[in-house]
């Protein structure tokens, strides 16, 4: 091209030269040579203009090839331009591959391809070249000019071809892509592990619009991904106002988690959900990811454990630990519920008669029988041995709670049929309710005690809390740690009360009586202390210590020729129940050298009467050493006088409250009868709490022997008594009250 143009600017200045000549010298030129000469001229004109115009393209070409190639340099990538037909690869701004002049390969660069690729490369090539694609386009690895693979993004396309439309010219860039593959594997193996993780996953933007579902997830949840995606992020079963207060915490916390459940077919899956957010590298919320972690086999192992120490073996029942459980959780979600506690009375008596495995039966049959009666939201406990414990959510109600105590009383109270017997059983409830009686469970519980072991002391089938109740048990409780400290310290005393002949004023006996002294509260009286310590159980050991004191004494005084007759001992329920009874009175008799003959029990009618049958066995085993038998407060409990015949008895002892009444005539005749029937059956009478000298009289009349009151004495101190009976042996002729007097006893009551 170069020369064509060189050519038409040499014609032209030709043709300018001779035009120049004639301006100058006209002469010259004939009118013959004008017409041509302007005609040439004209032409040399346009030829001008084109080669002009010409030139202007090529520099507007020119500079647009500069304009290009400057921008693929600044961007890198390199530039070939393969002419197919001369075999010539040629390469532009090329640092990076080999660079391949001459080539009959086909691709023309196909030794720097990697020999794996190199199929693909062909097959797109020649797919561009056919006419079918617009345009060449491959990802490949090439070989770098340090040797080393490299991928790169070949894009190219035909720009020259021949009258046929054969490609003869094709140009195209290649680009480094070595890290957007990178980029771009990783990707794919993240993406990879999400899609096969066996831990089913979510993805959701900032508006919780699910964005993303792996395999795992639609397995657990079912549906397809596209059923999921575009739909909002919600968690199973909660419902609008949950998943409100759900999408409020995830916006305050980078990481949230919690355990769900996912019922299906009947079947629970457990799940440990953690969902954490997705920033950009700005720090601003993309999205959030949600792990759903199955710990079914954990939670069912769990669940396995939970039940064994949560549940009462025998019954089935929630146990006592399930139920501070949820006491708990009622308590600190402010849920306004009741405690019924309910208590089996005369349990032991069945366990006892019928053998423990019936009274297992029994509480089991007990058991299903309450709970098929409980509302829904209500949940029954066996709190252990013979405690049951209803808890009534949701109210506050005392009709209602009155009625679920009445229907549960008439529950228990329904006979059991059981091999060939015929079971009744009683119960008392004390119920509290929350807030107003305790804000804990354990003073819950406490309080519902109190107000049970109330309703038991007082013949009620059920008691609601009171405050009042709650200061008895203060008390009670004092009163039982100061029982403890005093057993330790010796606190426990034993006084003596004479009993007199009421014709001889002879001395014939006398009865211990306990006195707790504390160096605090002082005396604290028999009546106060001995029914908490009947209940506590440390009656037993209260017992042992006045039993071991007084034989102590008594053999003491008898050596000493001060006194020869009997010491009486009260025995309360509990001691008389003892198992050992027998052995440890034994023991004690022994240890302190005192023959039984010196030793009478005093035992009430209410005690016996428990259970006459025991009562008569162990009261022929006591009979049998040689030791009395007394029946204390005669009138008072109900005795069957069938079985009075039966129970070796060597006295009964006229309640002071007859002795009270002797003042009218049917007050006598009532203690006339006793001291009949008591001789009818053999039995030596003794009157207690003899305070007067016409009570004497009138005993006298009635022929009562023994006598024992503040008439004659107080209860008298281990001191006190020694000095009673050297005075008594020394005047034994001389009226009593002046005996009294002459000792000047300091009387402690
Ligand atoms: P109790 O066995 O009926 O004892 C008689 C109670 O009447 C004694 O009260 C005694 O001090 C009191 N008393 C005796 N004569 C008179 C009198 O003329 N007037 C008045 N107002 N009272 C009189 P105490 O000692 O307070 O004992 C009360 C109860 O405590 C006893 O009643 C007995 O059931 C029990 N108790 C006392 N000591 C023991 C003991 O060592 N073991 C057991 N298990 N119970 C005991
Ligand atoms: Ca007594
Ligand atoms: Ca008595």
């Amino acid at each position: 091209m170069p020369k064509k143009i060189i050519k038409i600017i040499a014609g032209f200045t030709g043709l300018f030269t001779a035009f120049a000549c004639y301006a100058h010298q006209p002469t010259l030129l004939d009118s013959d040579l004008l017409i041509p000469l302007t005609l040439a001229s004209l032409s040399l004109m346009v030829a001008l203009v084109a080669v002009l115009r010409l030139r202007k393209s090529q520099v507007a070409l020119k500079r647009s090839e500069h304009r290009f190639k400057n921008s693929i340099l600044a961007s890198g990538d390199a530039v070939w331009d393969w002419h197919i037909n001369e075999q010539r690869l040629e390469r532009i701004n090329d640092g990076l591959f080999n660079a391949i002049d001459h080539t009959q390969d086909f691709p023309p660069n196909r030794s720097n391809i990697h020999p794996s690729d190199i199929e693909f490369v062909e097959h797109s090539l020649k797919k561009h070249l056919s006419g079918e694609t617009t345009h060449f386009e491959a990802s490949y690895r090439a070989k770098d000019a340090t040797g080393n693979w490299r991928w790169v993004l070949d894009k190219g396309r035909v720009i020259e071809t021949d009258s046929q439309l054969k490609p003869m010219r094709m140009m195209g860039t290649v680009k480094d892509i070595g890290s957007i593959k990178q980029t771009q594997e990783r990707l794919n193996l993240l993406a990879n592990c999400i899609e096969n993780l066996s831990d089913p996953i979510v993805i959701f933007d900032s508006n919780f619009t699910i964005v993303e579902v792996n395999k795992t997830f639609l397995d657990y949840f079912g549906g397809n991904a596209t059923n999921h995606i575009g739909m909002l992020y919600k968690l199973p079963g909660h419902d609008k106002r949950q998943t409100q207060q759900f999408y409020q915490s995830i916006r305050k916390a980078s990481h949230w988690h919690k355990e769900l459940t996912l019922n299906k077919e009947k079947q629970n899956t457990f799940f440990s959900l953690s969902i954490d957010r997705i920033d950009d590298t700005k720090n601003n919320l993309r999205h959030y990811i949600a792990v759903y972690n199955d710990i079914t086999d954990n939670k069912q192992t769990e669940l396995a454990l939970q039940k064994l120490t949560n549940r009462d073996r025998l019954t089935g029942l929630p146990n006592r630990n399930q139920f501070f459980t949820n006491m708990k959780s009622l308590v600190s979600s402010k849920n306004r519920h009741a405690l019924l506690v309910f208590d089996l009375d005369n349990f032991k008596k069945i366990n006892d008669s019928l053998g423990h495995h019936a009274g297992d039966i029994l509480l089991c049959r007990l058991a299903s029988r309450l709970s098929k009666r409980t509302r829904e939201r209500d949940q029954f406990y066996r709190l252990g041995g013979d405690e049951f414990a209803l808890v009534m959510q949701n109210t506050n109600d005392i009709h209602t709670i009155t009625q679920a105590a009445k229907n549960f009383l008439a529950l228990i109270e329904a006979p059991f049929h059981m091999s060939g017997h015929e079971l009744v059983i009683t119960s008392s409830v004390g119920i509290v309710l929350f807030p107003e009686d305790g804000n804990t469970p354990e003073l819950l519980l406490k309080n519902a005690d109190t107000a049970m072991y109330h309703a038991k002391q007082h013949g009620n089938r059920y008691l609601f809390f009171n405050d009042a109740m709650n200061r008895q048990a203060v008390k009670r409780l004092q009163i039982e740690n100061l029982i403890r400290y005093g057993l330790k310290e010796d606190h426990f005393k034993v006084f003596y009360q004479p009993k007199m002949d009421i014709n001889s004023g002879e001395l014939v006996g006398m009865e211990a009586l306990v006195r707790f002294i504390t160096p605090n509260k002082g005396l604290i009286s028999p009546a106060q202390f001995i029914p908490i310590a009947e209940e506590t159980g440390q009656i037993v050991e209260v017992g042992e210590v006045v039993l071991e004191k007084a034989c102590r004494d008594v053999k003491d005084w008898i050596n000493r020729g001060l006194f020869d007759g009997r010491v009486a001992v009260n025995l309360s329920a509990k001691q008389f129940m003892q198992p050992d009874l027998i052995g440890s009175i034994d023991k004690i008799l022994k240890r302190e050298g005192l023959a039984s003959y010196y030793l009478e029990l005093e035992i009430t009618e209410g005690t016996i009467m428990e259970d006459p049958k025991d009562a008569i066995r162990i009261m022929n085993t006591l009979s049998a050493r040689g030791i009395h038998l007394a029946i204390d407060d005669f009138g008072t409990g109900y005795s069957s006088l069938a079985y009075l015949k039966q129970f070796p008895l060597n006295t009964l002892k006229v309640d002071k409250a007859f002795i009270d009444d002797m003042g009218n005539e049917k007050g006598k005749n009532m203690v006339d009868s006793i001291v009949t029937i008591a001789h009818n059956l053999g039995l030596s009478v003794v009157a207690e709490g003899v305070e007067y000298a016409d009570q004497v009289e009138q005993l006298k009349e009635l022929n009562c022997a023994t006598v024992q009151g503040y008439f004659y004495s107080k209860p008298l101190s281990h001191e006190q008594f020694e000095q009673f009976l050297l005075a008594h042996c020394k005047k034994a002729h001389q009226p009593h009250r002046e005996i009294e007097k002459e000792v000047k006893l300091s009387l402690v009551q």
